[in-house]
């Protein structure tokens, strides 16, 4: 994202909070418009293209699931344009429910302005370079990024980049933590030699100052799997490393 104003749609029905939001993201640059509907979302996106859409999930009408849903639907205009739930506590179920549907984050009510703006920002990161990705060689690849992985009481949605725990508490990777993550997700089970690890994450600039086994200990330390005997990625004498649950995955 280059540092053109980025425009927000807010869908919130309670006031106190569009207001809020509105106050916060205007002082620090964005643009926003606040509805409080579906109906009102789907007449904003008619007449006007956004950035991004802060969708509240208990609305009058219909809800913020169902209207994401529709967001999703191939082939519309928004297709593409990153949502962040806005949740309510005590709303768990639809939280995951939300980020299959195709959320691309939540955030928990009351939420904290500085967490939110932080995560709009890295979500108009990502659709910036899923748009230059889109017209270059891996085009396809891009558009097909946004999985759900689950592995032992873990979740990762490729298109938000963190981990989700059981309890739904999201936890943030670094972009080398995701990488190597990654790699173990596509290869469960199957010892990965030192070697591989190293070529896979080689091509980034930022990993040769860091030993292999740095990176998989921060992994593990994200995992909550740092004790003496860690039971997610083992490490395999003179081998490597193996991520030793089964991993389940779903297309978005
Ligand atoms: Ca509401």
């Amino acid at each position: 994202m280059n540092n053109s104003v980025a425009d927000i749609l807010i869908v919130e029905d309670e006031q106190e909070i569009s207001e809020l939001l509105e106050e916060n993201l205007n002082a620090l640059g964005f643009r926003t418009v606040a509805v409080g509907d579906g109906t009102g979302m789907f007449a904003e996106l008619a007449q006007n293209r956004y950035d991004c859409i802060l969708l509240d999930i208990m609305l009058p009408g219909e809800d913020g699931l169902s209207l994401c849903r529709r967001l999703r639907a191939p082939g519309t205009p928004y297709e593409h344009t990153p949502v962040i739930f806005l949740t309510a506590l005590g709303e768990l179920t639809d939280r995951v429910v939300g980020l299959e549907l195709g959320g691309d984050d939540y955030l928990p009510k009351p939420f904290e302005m500085r967490e939110l703006v932080a995560r709009i920002r890295a979500l108009l990161r990502r659709a910036a370079a899923a748009r230059t990705d889109e017209s270059g060689p891996d085009a396809k690849r891009s558009s097909s990024q946004c999985t759900l992985w689950k592995f032992g009481p873990w979740r990762v949605n490729t298109g938000a980049r963190h981990l989700i725990d059981d309890h739904d508490v999201t936890i943030a990777l670094s972009a080398m933590e995701f990488r190597l993550l990654m790699l173990f997700l596509q290869h469960p089970q199957q010892i990965i030699s030192r070697e591989h690890i190293l070529e896979h994450m080689a091509d980034r600039s930022d990993s040769y100052d860091r030993s292999i086994d740095v990176q998989v200990s921060r992994l593990r330390a994200k995992l909550r799997d740092s004790g003496r005997n860690p039971t997610l990625i083992r490490t395999m004498r003179g081998d490597g490393y193996m991520l030793a649950v089964p991993v389940e995955k779903k297309e978005l």
